[in-house]
């Protein structure tokens, strides 16, 4: 879960790294007062109305802006609250007194999948992305390894410091806020910390100025506080739900609703729904749902529940490819999944079509024709039930 950079600055802040004083508005009138108790207008005090989307480049796309007055923090919040950025619409803002910035750097630290380790990365180039710090200039972008049992302790921090250049007065200061934010990054489970721009103030002080902190969610069972940061105006519906009982379902937006075993097949059946689709008038898949090695009559109708109950959906392919879990006892599975939906009062009206294959698929295949349920299909290879699915999801679109 990617953090807002106003979470990220709490977060920071609760963990010592230096940040500035910080406010949310949702409207222009509370920017308006928001900007009033940080000082603006009073000696020459300006505040930053930032846009707060999850997406980097604010700055370029005209959502960071500057404010001299509560008046002009208002007009500007005016400007920023709403604007698309990146596809993102904004709904919020933070304000923040100016900073008189003298450089900016940039600091992050990583999980490094490729090589199974962390990584640190820090750079005298920061405020512009750092894609093009890597890209236009490699050598002036440092990259440390961290160890995940060693950390960033003050020496680590130390060498990272000098393989940066950072300029000698500020080495301290940045490597102190680099233990702070190795902190952050262990005591929260992150999989990213980024603070862009880590700024030298005129007074020579060190802040961190945005900060973009991505946490990781198999780690949530240890962090009750973190399903406070959750932007639940963002959930799409039918994900929150899924996620509450347990089922790894992800909304897409075509038609063909698919529920499979193992993430692999359920990737590669959205592939072949989506070619089938072309010669049905363009239809594709509703969603990605991968309901496990243990398909149990429950976690079918669960999942069968889910993808019904979306509307864009007309047909169904349930793809299974029976190993631990037999096909017979997938069958059952979706027999039992359809009696127990339909006691649940939930309307089952859209067409299955099922293909079983593997461990026991001619006793799930028998099994399936004797329950001989008018809505399922069964056809016996992946791209013939791909097909069939997109043609009844066609079909239905056309009748609609
Ligand atoms: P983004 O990375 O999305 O563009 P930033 O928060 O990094 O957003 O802001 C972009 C630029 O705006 C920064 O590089 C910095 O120059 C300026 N800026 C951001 N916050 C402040 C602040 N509090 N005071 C002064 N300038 C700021
Ligand atoms: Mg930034």
């Amino acid at each position: 879960m990617d953090l807002f950079e106003y979470q990220a600055r709490d977060v920071f802040a609760a963990h010592g790294v230096p940040v500035l004083d910080g406010a949310v508005a949702e409207t222009p009138e509370e920017a308006r007062a928001a900007a009033e108790r940080l000082g603006a207008g009073v000696d020459g005090g300006r505040v930053v109305v930032k846009a707060q989307v999850k997406t980097g480049g604010r700055g370029k796309a005209g959502g960071v802006k500057l404010a001299d007055s509560p008046q002009d923090a208002e007009d500007k919040a005016r400007q920023i609250l709403g604007m698309d950025i990146k596809g993102h619409t904004v709904h919020r803002v933070m304000l923040a007194p100016a900073a008189a910035i003298e450089e900016e750097y940039y600091f992050s630290v990583l999980l490094d999948r490729a090589n199974r380790t962390y990584l640190a990365m820090a750079s005298v180039e920061g405020g512009m992305e750092i894609e093009e710090v890597a890209a236009t200039k490699p050598e002036a972008l440092a990259r440390v390894a961290v160890d995940a049992l060693e950390g960033i302790d003050d020496a680590k921090a130390a060498a990272i410091v000098e393989q940066a250049s950072f300029p000698a007065e500020v080495r301290d200061q940045i490597a102190a806020a680099i233990v702070k934010l190795w902190g952050v990054f262990t005591a929260e489970d992150a999989t990213l910390v980024e603070v862009n721009p880590l700024v030298k103030t005129a007074d020579g002080r060190i802040v961190a100025l945005d900060g973009k902190v991505t946490l990781d969610e198999n780690a949530d069972f240890r962090h009750k506080d973190h399903e406070a940061l959750v932007d639940k105006s963002a959930a799409d519906p039918l994900e929150q739900r899924a996620k509450e009982k347990g089922l790894n379902y992800v909304k897409l937006d075509g038609e063909v609703g698919i529920i499979g075993n193992g993430a692999g097949l359920v990737m590669s059946t959205l592939d072949v729904v989506a070619y089938a689709g072309e010669d049905f008038g363009g239809v594709k898949p509703a969603n990605f749902l991968d309901i496990g090695g243990g398909a149990s009559a429950e976690v079918m109708a669960n999942g069968l529940e889910i993808i019904l109950s979306d509307p864009a959906v007309r047909s169904v392919f349930v793809n299974v490819f029976g190993g631990i879990t037999a096909c017979d006892a997938v069958a059952n599975g979706i027999v039992s999944a359809l009696a127990l939906l339909e006691s649940r009062g939930e309307t089952v009206d859209k067409p299955l079509v099922v293909r079983l294959d593997g461990n026991n698929a001619a006793e799930g295949r028998r099994i399936l024709d004797e329950a001989a349920h008018p809505l399922v299909t069964l056809v016996d290879t992946m791209d013939d039930a791909a097909r069939r699915a997109a043609e009844l999801a066609g079909a239905a679109g056309k009748g609609a």
